[in-house]
């Protein structure tokens, strides 16, 4: 696993947190992102070499919105980058983590993402993430 790639925080309405987050860091977001399959809008900021992640439910069955239910607004997940997303998923399984797909999907920000399950990780959900390379 290489080095944290964003840190994913879970908020009730994007459009609000983003003019908070912007007067946080003094710069506003680079990108708004929607990821349908996840029934997630994102958006995305800067802060020197790190990046933040405000993720917003698109519906009631997004898990966000059951996040936010349960646990109320705040961080949701640490990603990590990785440069072989399957092979870290197995040598992870082999560690007796659980693998919440053991595919990896497309997430936002043009990533291949695998997430673990809170369970086996002190309760920390994190995502893999593997850039996708253009070709
Ligand atoms: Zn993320």
């Amino acid at each position: 696993m290489d080095k944290i790639e964003h840190i994913g925080i879970a908020v009730k309405d994007l459009e609000k947190s983003n003019e908070l987050f912007s007067k946080l860091f003094g710069q506003p977001h680079y990108k708004i992102e929607e990821v349908a399959s996840e029934g997630v809008k994102t958006s995305f900021f800067k802060t020197g070499p790190n990046k933040i992640e405000l993720l917003e439910a698109t519906n009631a069955d997004s898990p966000i919105a059951k996040f936010i239910e349960k646990k109320g607004e705040g961080i949701h997940h640490i990603a990590f980058a990785v440069t072989d997303i399957e092979s870290e998923i197995a040598r992870l399984e082999n560690e007796g983590f659980t693998i919440l797909n053991t595919t990896p999907k497309k997430g936002a920000d043009n990533k291949l993402v695998a997430f673990l399950h809170p369970k086996t990780t002190n309760g920390v959900l994190i995502e893999l993430c593997q850039e996708i390379e253009h070709k």
